[in-house]
């Protein structure tokens, strides 16, 4: 069974509008050429020629997607905020948080975004196929119900998990390795205790302030199945691998999900702007290595990755390719030209060493995940 490479070009259309043009420099001093948005479509464009130029697009079945229904985007979000989402877009773009602007047209985009992401969940949920890939943008996991944030605009990862819950998969488990806090979809799952959130990020990083802290850890009768792991700025392969291997795959394991999404941003490698970690591709490929191995024992193989954030666009092409290379089981003749370079800034020994014990105090305060049945 061949995964499924979810991909829009439309989606690359998606822009900041002119919202952008003052917010990143407070209007004193001239706007950067091109709007100056972090979010700029070329990680992903690039990834897709990557995909062609190195052959390994041929191991996919590429694969597009309706835009998602306003009954699926009601999942979560409520009328209110799609009507005035729609108006603006058609208005010519705008903001509902200054973190979130869009240009004319951004609904539409938007839906597609996530159609594409619910039709990679879908195809696992329903059987089809056992492992699926989605490019999602605008991406989804700061997303609020009624709130965008952080450059998402609707929560596509959640409205996804629940439009699987109802096709029956009962637990869902959502690791989200994206550098920043995942609370958009921690927020609509924190009092289900039949959906798990995990989210590795740079502490404090983004939603700036108290999001994503250890000791959040789900609502009233979900106690456990938000896992939330913030780790240090400067954190680098090593403190990765022991975060993923002490937290995130014991996690996995008791909370024995149906099936397990991914939220794929790779914006913790060594060379993004909106971060300051230095992981890199093999990063990556070690931790899909892991969460392929896991779901293979736990939930039957199903997995899906969700493509978010990630804004080095020369580098962030090279950390998925890595990772959609493992997931489709073979490797192509691209090496990753910025390794060396990024495994010669980790972080010195007495540095890791206190990473990975700040880890593993982390590890040992978990509470257990709820269990099944
Ligand atoms: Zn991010």
């Amino acid at each position: 069974m061949r995964p499924a490479f979810y991909f829009d070009e439309k989606t690359l259309w998606f822009s900041a509008g002119q919202a952008v043009l003052v917010m990143p420099v407070g209007g004193w001093l001239q706007p950067p050429s091109g709007g100056g948005h972090a979010d700029s479509p070329e990680p992903k464009r690039r990834l897709h020629s990557l995909m062609q130029a190195s052959g390994l697009i041929s191991a996919f079945d590429v694969m597009t997607a309706p835009e998602a229904t306003t009954e699926h985007l009601a999942r979560v979000h409520p009328q209110e905020y799609l009507d005035t989402f729609k108006s603006m877009s058609d208005a010519g773009g705008g903001a509902l948080h200054f973190s979130a602007p869009f240009g004319p047209g951004s609904y539409e985009i938007a839906a597609l975004s996530a159609g594409l992401v619910e039709a990679a969940v879908m195809d696992v949920a329903t059987g089809k196929r056992k492992r699926s890939y989605a490019i999602s943008r605008p991406s989804g996991h700061h997303c609020l119900p009624d709130q965008p944030l952080g450059f998402c605009l609707f929560a596509n990862v959640a409205l996804a998990a629940l439009a699987a819950k109802e096709a029956g998969i009962g637990r869902i488990a959502i690791v989200d390795w994206d550098v920043h806090h995942g609370n958009g979809t921690e927020a609509i799952f924190w009092e289900d205790p039949d959906v798990l959130t995990i989210s590795m990020h740079q502490e404090a990083c983004f939603p700036p302030g108290a999001s994503g802290q250890a000791d959040a850890r789900g609502g009233a009768g979900a106690e456990g199945s938000a896992v939330n792991i913030p780790l240090w700025p400067g954190c680098g392969h090593d403190a990765y691998i022991a975060a993923f291997e002490k937290i995130v795959a014991p996690a996995l394991t008791e909370f024995a999900p149906d099936m397990i999404i991914v939220v794929n941003g790779l914006d913790a490698n060594g060379v993004d702007p909106l971060a300051r970690m230095v992981a890199h591709s093999e990063t990556f490929r070690a931790m899909t290595k892991s969460v392929l191995a896991l779901a293979d024992s736990l939930c039957d193989g199903r997995i899906v990755f969700v493509q978010e954030g990630g804004y080095a666009e020369s580098y962030v092409p090279f950390c998925a390719l890595a990772v959609l290379e493992t997931l489709a089981g073979v490797r192509s003749e691209v090496e990753d030209p910025f390794l060396e370079l990024i495994e010669a800034q980790q972080p010195g020994r007495e540095a890791v060493a206190a990473q990975l014990a700040a880890i593993d105090a982390l590890a040992e305060a978990r509470p257990p995940c709820p269990s099944a049945g």
